[in-house]
Parts: C-alpha cells; structure tokens; sequence
C-alpha cells in the first residue's frame, strides 16, 4: 500500500506562516519539554528547527519561556502523570510572560487524555498530535497573528504520513538522529504506539541518504537511525533496511552508525550480513526482548519464542563475534508466574546482556493486555524487579570491570552533566567516559585509558 506523503504546497505553505511570524520581529523565547522515546527527541529537533525559523530563541526555563510545548510519551503511567505535575506550575507565570501552551505527542493522541485537558487544564492553548508536528507554524499563527481566543485542539487518527522538508535544530553537530520510518503494525498486546504513532511507513531512502550527506558535510560523526521497527523499513519493492544500511554505509565522513528500534522477528540475514561487512555500523545491537517465556512472548504477541530468540543471537553471534548485545525487559505481565520469570532470568544469565533496560508491566488503556485475566500484585512485580536487577547489576559490574585499563576510542560528546570542567564520550560499545580535558576536543575521537568504572560510566585519562 502506497504511503502518504504531505504535498510539497502543503510544507511550502508552512514555511510562508513562519516567514510571516518572524517577520513581526518579536524577540520571544521557547522551551519543549521533551519526554519519552528518541523518536520524540527527534520530533522535538523539528519543533525546535521551526520556532528558530519563527524567530523564536530557545529559553534556559520555563521562567523566560513565551511559548512551552509538552512533547509527550504515553509508553508507561508514571510519564503521563510526570506531564500533568509540570503542566500545574505554570498556572502562575503563564500571564506573567503572555505564554503559549502547547501539550504535544503522543498523549495528544489519546481520547481520554483530551478530555482530562478539556476539563482540568484550561491553561493548554494549543493540543496537536503525532501526525501534523509540521502544521505548528499555523497553529501558532491563529493564535499570535489571528488572535484566536478558544482552544485549538487539531488531532488527527490516521494511519499516518511522510512529510519532508521541515527544519531541524540538532542538539549536537557530530551526532544525528534521523527518523527513516514512523509507526508500528505489530501491536504487542501492551503497547499504546500502535494506537498513537499510526502504521508503519517508511521515507525515501533518496531522502534519508541525502540528508545524511548534508550531515557528513557540517562534520556529522554519529549517526542514529530511528524508528519504532527499524528492520521492518520497506519504502517500496525490493528496497529494504539491509539496502539502507550499505548505502548510507558508503557516506564519506560518517564513522559510525547506530539503529533503534529493531524487532526480533525481523531481524533477518541481510541486515546481520551487512553489518558484518560493514566496519561502521555499530556492534552493539538492542534486541528487545520483552519476556523470556515463550507461553507470556505469545500473549504479548512478540510473534518469536524463547528458542528462536536465543538462535537468533547466536546466528547474530556466529557472523558478528564481537556483537554486544542490549534489551529491554517488561516484568509482571499479566499470568507471568514464577516458571515464567525464571525463564526471563534464564534469557538474561544465557545472553549475557551489555545492558538491560528493565521495567514494570504498566496497564495501558486502549491495549489489549488492559483486559487480559491474571495481573499481577504489585508487590509481586516489584519483588521480580528487584531480583532482575540485582542480576543485571551483577552482570554490569563483571562487564564493566572488563574495560578497566584498556585504551578505548572514544567520540567526546561534550561537558559532562554533572562536572563542567568533565569531558563526556562514549566507546563504540556505547559506554559512557568521562575524562579531564581540553574542550577543544568536543567533536573529536580521541583515544581514553579506562582508570576505573562506577557501573553505568567509566573513568580515563586521555591518552
Ligand atoms: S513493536 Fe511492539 S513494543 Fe514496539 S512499538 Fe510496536 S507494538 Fe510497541
């Protein structure tokens, strides 16, 4: 089935509204809230792209901020509470800076979120969703020019398009994230994305490669290939995510590439042949796992089984030795019994993770694991989680202890969070470095003597 694509009169028309707005000469500031996925972080560059076109500079808070927006994740309950507890503490400065209040994502994109906004949150002006980001020029222009009083809710349920041709402000200048696909068609039985993000489509390769080259020519490193089922990237016939991954392989300038999300029942011999071949792609590999028991990996409707999952890593293994594996793991799903837990622990001791990215069954309204029998206890989950974390933190430690005294090359990000006078990187295996030096760095690969390591991030000295 053919994909929409936004027409080019359609983006034109939105890139005459910011023309417009900016031509008022306001100097007036914006700050987006981001939650959720790299994907949203992504969404949020091209909001941000366009306020910078509108004019608009980026606030260091929400004090000196004219226009916020929340773009929103709808993945677990805790995100979704987190966007109403920030929503409150603008009630007071919002006359104060004559602000603009956009709730964005893909919260926006769920019926019972909008009536919760209608009813309790009249400090929302705007409410646009996942599938029309690039109409915020002119939901801004009805609100600053055109002076509209009333709300302007413009969400739309579709299966979703492609648009291109918005602006992007990136974070960093050496490394990208581009989206090569939206949506999802799997609906696991927990997931709210296939009901927010619409169905799979994919971009051009035509278009990601030339975007990407535009990249490499302003000293792009790193870059990140996003989409809730990379491997799943069909733009059309004959051409899929193994004929991608070559092509943007042979990019002059660009050393590394990275991908997120694949989905294991996907994950076919092309794409590991690829990357075998390829000295680029990344040999840190997220295979999400879910569940290690193949009775909870049906009823979640991962469509593989423990067995298959474990062949595949060793098939990925075979051509890859120095493949590294990451997950991520849902504990207390409901009818998950002990047996069923044990075998999630069993995955975890056989495959030897890099990194686990572990969370708590979340119910999500709408999915069809809402109304399934058998939840589970709370305090049954959280025991489950406890004993998961303990492994992986084990695990973490050994995989950690492994780096000490090695000379690792390390892309330096940028100052660390917490230290500015602190260098920041990471290895190819994507762990974290932290090291004294020069800021002139930043940008640069460079090589690190591993000192020490404190479980999520190592210690250096520049080489
Ligand atoms: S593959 Fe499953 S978990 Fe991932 S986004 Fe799609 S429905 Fe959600």
């Amino acid at each position: 089935m053919a994909v929409a694509t936004v027409p080019e009169d359609e983006i034109k028309k939105q890139l005459e509204y910011i023309d417009k707005i900016k031509a008022l000469g306001q100097n007036r500031k914006y700050f987006i809230v981001t939650l959720g996925c790299k994907l949203n972080e992504a969404d949020s560059e091209s909001m941000a792209g366009m306020l910078e076109k509108m004019g608009y500079a980026p606030a260091d808070s929400f004090n000196d901020a004219n226009i916020v927006i929340f773009n929103t994740c709808s993945i677990r309950e805790n995100a979704e509470e987190k966007v109403f507890g920030k929503l409150g503490e603008l009630k007071n400065i919002k006359a104060q800076n004559n602000m603009i209040i956009c709730f964005a994502g893909c919260m926006s994109q769920e019926p019972h979120v909008i009536d919760k906004i209608k009813k309790s949150y009249q400090l929302v002006d705007i409410v646009f969703g996942t599938h029309n980001i690039y109409k915020l020029p002119e939901l801004l222009y009805r609100k600053i020019v055109q002076n509209e009083e009333k709300r302007i809710i413009d969400v739309w349920d579709i299966d979703g398009e492609i648009y291109e041709g918005i602006p992007v402000k990136r974070e960093s200048k050496t490394q990208a994230s581009v989206i090569i696909m939206n949506g999802c068609n799997n609906f696991c039985s927990y997931c709210i994305v296939p009901y927010v993000r619409g169905r799979e489509r994919s971009r051009a390769p035509e278009d990601i490669i030339h975007e990407i080259k535009e990249l490499a020519k302003d000293g792009c490193k790193e870059i990140l290939l996003l989409g809730q089922n990379v491997n799943s990237y069909n733009p059309r016939e004959g051409y899929n995510f193994a004929n991608l991954l070559s092509d943007i392989d042979k990019i002059e300038g660009i050393n590394t590439i990275k991908f997120t999300s694949p989905h294991p029942k996907d994950f076919k011999d092309d794409v590991i042949d690829v990357i075998s071949k390829s000295n680029k792609i990344s040999r840190v590999i997220h295979l999400p796992l879910q569940s290690g028991s193949t009775k909870i990996l049906k009823d979640m409707n991962r469509g593989y089984s423990k067995e298959e999952y474990l062949s595949l890593a060793k098939r990925i293994k075979e051509k890859i030795p120095d493949a590294l594996f990451t997950t991520d793991i849902i504990v207390g799903f409901p009818g998950e019994t002990e047996e069923d837990f044990e075998d999630t622990l069993d995955v975890v001791r056989q495959m030897d993770y890099e990194q686990v990215f572990m969370f708590i069954y979340s119910v999500r309204k709408g999915t069809r694991a809402e109304k399934m029998p058998n939840h589970i206890p709370e305090e049954i989950k959280s025991e489950r989680f406890n004993r998961l974390k303990t492994l992986c933190d084990g695990m973490t430690e050994i995989s950690m202890n492994k780096y000490v005294g090695t000379i690792q090359k390390v892309l330096v990000e940028g100052e660390s969070k917490t230290n500015k006078e602190v260098l920041t990187g990471r290895t190819p295996s994507n762990k974290i470095v932290n090291f004294e030096g020069p800021k002139d760095l930043i940008g640069k690969e460079i090589e690190v003597k591993i000192v020490s390591q404190h479980v999520w991030f190592l210690k250096g000295e520049i080489v």
